[in-house]
């Protein structure tokens, strides 16, 4: 993790005397801190963040989106009332008045108001905290409904074209770098029998069926903040991944994850399935929380992000085990075809219970 340098702290418009610099939270992707400032007896607190330029190769373009969506963010919430200062990200800007600092040694830094009173969980504890992320990730699909998206810079180009990611598999599978596939026919065959799934969503796109939205595309509940009084969402947060997408990619990556009775890695597949009470809880909170912004084909085809989005993810496992698991931080020797296994697992109980997942869907629309 790095150090705050005090050069950073001097460049943004923090008010007070620096008092406190801290490691925060159990973020991975960036390293996060919570500084202190003191003013005249008050305490002012921000989230100062070294962003992650391995990931994120164009942090320029990424403050863009973060700077747009969190704006837009702010106007909506006074507009209604809230409190824009707590329901959505803030950003401080530098003494430059940019939204980023490069330091000297290349790093950049951004920072935001610190979110009093409230707490991010790495765990679904309770199932209210599953549906109150499903609230705060519609809420946010809501609120950003008419944003201009296509404004929006792809920040990890084609993340979910699945037809690309299906390319890319059959040309890992011809290659068979490390002579695994003959291992794996059955997982391979399970792809292939399944491609018009992955040109399904693709093509109502390109034809105009399904609108282009803001997608979060990192909808974990750690990235919403939890209200420690009320239990309530209040916020959307880690805005890295904010790109033009498709709302029921957000969703049913949600689902895939979050739905799940069993970890993504579980080598016991008999522990592995979507759950229908969990699918309904989502369900329910984020159509609730977009408040009639999704198209009648949105909806329909929530049932269809899910099973794509777990799809797409149980191919690139494979696609990553067939070449050698490079892009997959590994553990265990096959441990990126468990995950593929699990992914697998979770779309045919999909296949199974589509019936059941559709009625869920028109129950809340
Ligand atoms: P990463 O991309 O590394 O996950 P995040 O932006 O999610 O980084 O931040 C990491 C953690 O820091 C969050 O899970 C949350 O606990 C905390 N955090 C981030 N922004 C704020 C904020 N504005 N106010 C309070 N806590 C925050
Ligand atoms: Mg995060
Ligand atoms: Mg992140």
């Amino acid at each position: 993790m790095a150090e705050i340098k005090r050069e950073v702290i001097e460049q943004f418009q923090f008010e007070g005397t620096y008092t406190e610099g801290i490691p925060y939270g159990s973020g991975h992707i960036n390293d996060t801190f919570r500084v202190t400032f003191q003013e005249e007896g008050k305490t002012k607190r921000y989230i100062l963040q070294r962003m992650n330029t391995q990931i994120f190769l164009h942090p320029e373009e990424l403050m863009e989106n973060v700077e747009g969506v969190t704006s837009w963010l702010r106007k909506k919430i006074e507009e209604r009332g809230g409190n824009p200062d707590r329901e959505t990200l803030n950003l401080v800007p530098t003494k430059q008045g940019k939204f980023f600092y490069a330091d000297t040694d290349g790093d950049y830094w951004r920072a935001y108001l610190f979110i009093e009173d409230a707490m991010t969980y790495d765990l679904v504890e309770k199932k209210e905290d599953f549906y109150e992320s499903a609230v705060a990730f519609g809420n946010f699909q809501g609120l950003l409904a008419d944003y201009p998206a296509e404004t929006l810079h792809e920040t990890i180009q084609d993340f979910h074209n699945t037809v690309k990611r299906l390319d890319t598999f059959k040309k890992a599978v011809e290659a068979d770098v490390c002579k695994r596939a003959a291992d794996v026919q059955e997982e391979i065959r399970f792809v292939l029998d399944r491609e018009p799934l992955a040109h399904k969503l693709c093509d109502m796109q390109a034809e105009g069926k399904l609108p282009l939205r803001v997608t979060h595309n990192d909808t974990k509940l750690n990235n919403i903040m939890i209200d420690n009084a009320t239990g309530k969402a209040i916020c959307v947060i880690d805005l890295d991944t904010v790109m033009p997408g498709l709302a029921v990619n957000d969703f049913g990556d949600s689902i895939r994850f979050g739905a799940s009775t069993g970890a993504e890695d579980e080598p016991d597949l008999s522990k592995v399935s979507c759950s229908m009470e969990l699918f309904e809880l989502y369900t329910k909170g984020f159509v609730e929380g977009c408040k009639g912004s999704l198209t009648k084909e949105e909806l329909d085809m929530l049932p269809v992000g899910a099973m794509t989005m777990t799809y797409e993810c149980g191919m690139r496992f494979l696609t990553d085990y067939l070449e050698g698991d490079h892009y997959f931080k590994i553990h265990r020797e096959g441990h990126n075809l468990d995950r593929c296994r699990t992914q697998f697992k979770l779309v045919r109980d999909m296949e199974e219970k589509w019936e059941q997942m559709n009625e869920i869907v028109n129950k809340y629309r």
